[in-house]
């Protein structure tokens, strides 16, 4: 046990503060720790990896020790929880926004759409969708016509359940239209496959991610890799903010008093007394730790997989910041940043070590791919990017690596609303955080900080602080809010 948790288990902060204990360090424990902050309350976070951050994370490279992101984080214009955490924490100046979407056609024609800022919405997607070149104008017209269907709540379910994606689209949109936009934008926003992911998850899409606002298709990449941006840097400012995060530390068991309040978390051997508990955890530890506060997670939950294939190339093969790449298995493709580019030199003292590019393809609901043969996923990414980009035909690979999260992100299938778990229970000061909780938002970066920001809300109310920690959406104007019924 580190010094600190053992000089402070069993007893109160001596300024009679309440003490909430928060388990799990990924964005979900880090949001509702910060949520916290100001609100007379000490707050220790125990996260049982090395490093918080938890899926949001970065291993270190073996060649040079630079820290490499598993797999590529984005966040779009509308993740305003996100936004407002990493503002609030310094942390917005380490993501770069994107304005212009690339698309890559199946031709290789390249699309830059970028939505208009000097229209009202939903007029701002104009030039979003009708810039993308792959399409005719009779697509494109379809594809506009199919969002504001989606906007508008047509029929979205066959008697009492949810149609998925696909069964929506196939009766309302060209198959090109769906092969060649709705398949990758919804698989990379959902992380699940159109054929599984329900259509209620997908207009959520639509509507806050695209039609919402001019900003909300805005992409925020992360400049510095994720591990450093919150592993290091947020908890370095949780620390001097007067959080205690102790970390590599599992929790094992919630103690309760006669009345069914929780009274502390065990840890090992020790006991963490605690007024009120966060738990912040992924479905899977929260089972074990709390099966009687949750829904039937086992029948309910379902993870879905997204590969990242990392790649290390003698040369730049590709000039743009990002790119989506329709009709492939490969779905984008991230530009390393600079820095990584040539860090790799920077570090190596011996003169003749060559400079490696690395840049990283994503695929998301990659189950049956990951579970393939390895090699043969490389070449299919490797050929594919052969065909779309000239200079990556005459480009050594310098080495590669395949990382495959197989449960990345909840899969949201029809009727996994009904069963998310509140950020409340049964007992009254135990509260549930995560991004696979009841959020209304997809198993995302904004999920999980939402979770956070909700159960802080709800924590607080019990103590009679009341305080609304969840900021609003983007504003929607007066024709959005009637058209999306709200
Ligand atoms: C490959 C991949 C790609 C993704 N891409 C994107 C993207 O582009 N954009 C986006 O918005 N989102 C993306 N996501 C999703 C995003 O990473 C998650 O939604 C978010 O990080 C979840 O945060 P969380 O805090 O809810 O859960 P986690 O990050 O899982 O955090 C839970 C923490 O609890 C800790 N823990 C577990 N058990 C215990 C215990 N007993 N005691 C103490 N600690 C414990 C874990 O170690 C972990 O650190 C991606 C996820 C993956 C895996």
């Amino acid at each position: 046990m580190t010094e600190e948790i053992q000089s402070k288990k069993n007893q109160h902060p001596a300024d009679g503060q309440q003490r909430v204990v928060i388990v799990g360090g990924g964005l979900a424990g880090l949001s509702a720790a910060t949520a916290l902050l100001g609100r007379g309350v000490s707050v220790d976070l125990i996260e049982s990896r090395r490093q918080c951050g938890g899926r949001a994370a970065s291993f270190e490279d073996s060649e040079d020790g630079s820290l490499v992101d598993a797999c590529q984080h984005v966040a779009m214009g509308c993740c305003t929880n996100f936004l407002d955490l990493c503002e609030q924490t310094g942390l917005g100046r380490f993501l770069r926004r994107d304005r212009t979407l690339w698309f890559i056609g199946p031709d290789g024609s390249r699309s830059a759409c970028t939505p208009a800022t000097w229209v009202p919405a939903p007029l701002h997607l104009v030039p979003l969708l009708f810039g993308m070149n792959h399409f005719s104008f009779l697509e494109k017209a379809a594809l506009a016509w199919g969002m504001v269907r989606l906007a508008v709540r047509q029929k979205m379910s066959d008697g009492d359940t949810e149609l998925t994606a696909a069964q929506w689209l196939h009766s309302r949109q060209p198959e090109r239209v769906i092969q060649l936009f709705w398949q990758p934008v919804i698989e990379s926003a959902l992380g699940e496959s159109i054929d599984l992911v329900g259509i209620s998850a997908v207009r959520k899409v639509v509507v806050d991610g695209f039609l919402a606002h001019p900003k909300a298709a805005d992409l925020l990449v992360p400049t510095e890799p994720l591990g450093e941006i919150f592993g290091e840097k947020l908890v370095a400012w949780l620390r001097g903010q007067g959080v205690a995060v102790h970390s590599g530390r599992a929790v094992t068991g919630i103690q309760y008093d006669e009345s069914g309040k929780a009274t502390g978390v065990v840890c090992g051997q020790d006991l963490v007394v605690a007024d009120a508990v966060v738990l912040a955890v992924p479905w899977r530890a929260a089972k074990r730790l709390v099966p009687k506060l949750l829904p039937p997670v086992d029948e309910s939950f379902v993870g879905s997989p997204i590969t990242a294939v990392h790649l290390w190339f003698d040369q730049k093969i590709f000039d743009l910041p990002h790119a989506v790449l329709v009709g492939r298995v490969s779905q984008w493709i991230f530009q390393g940043e600079e820095e990584n580019s040539v860090s790799s030199e920077k570090s190596c003292r011996a003169p003749a070590k060559e400079v490696e590019h690395h840049c990283q393809v994503v695929i998301s609901a990659s189950r049956g791919i990951c579970d393939g043969d390895r090699n043969e996923l490389l070449e299919t990414v490797v050929n594919e990017l052969q065909e779309i980009f000239p200079k990556a035909r005459g480009a050594r690979l310098m080495r590669s690596r395949i990382v495959t999260d197989p449960t990345a992100v909840l899969s949201v299938r029809p009727g996994i609303e009904s069963v998310r778990p509140h950020a409340t229970t049964p007992v009254e000061n135990l509260f549930l955080a995560g991004d696979w909780t009841q959020t209304g938002w997809p198993s995302t970066m904004e999920g999980a900080v939402r979770s956070g920001r909700q159960a802080a809300t709800q924590l607080l109310k019990m103590t009679d602080m009341k305080a609304e920690c969840v900021v609003k959406d983007l504003h929607k104007n007066a024709f959005i809010r009637l058209l999306v019924g709200q």
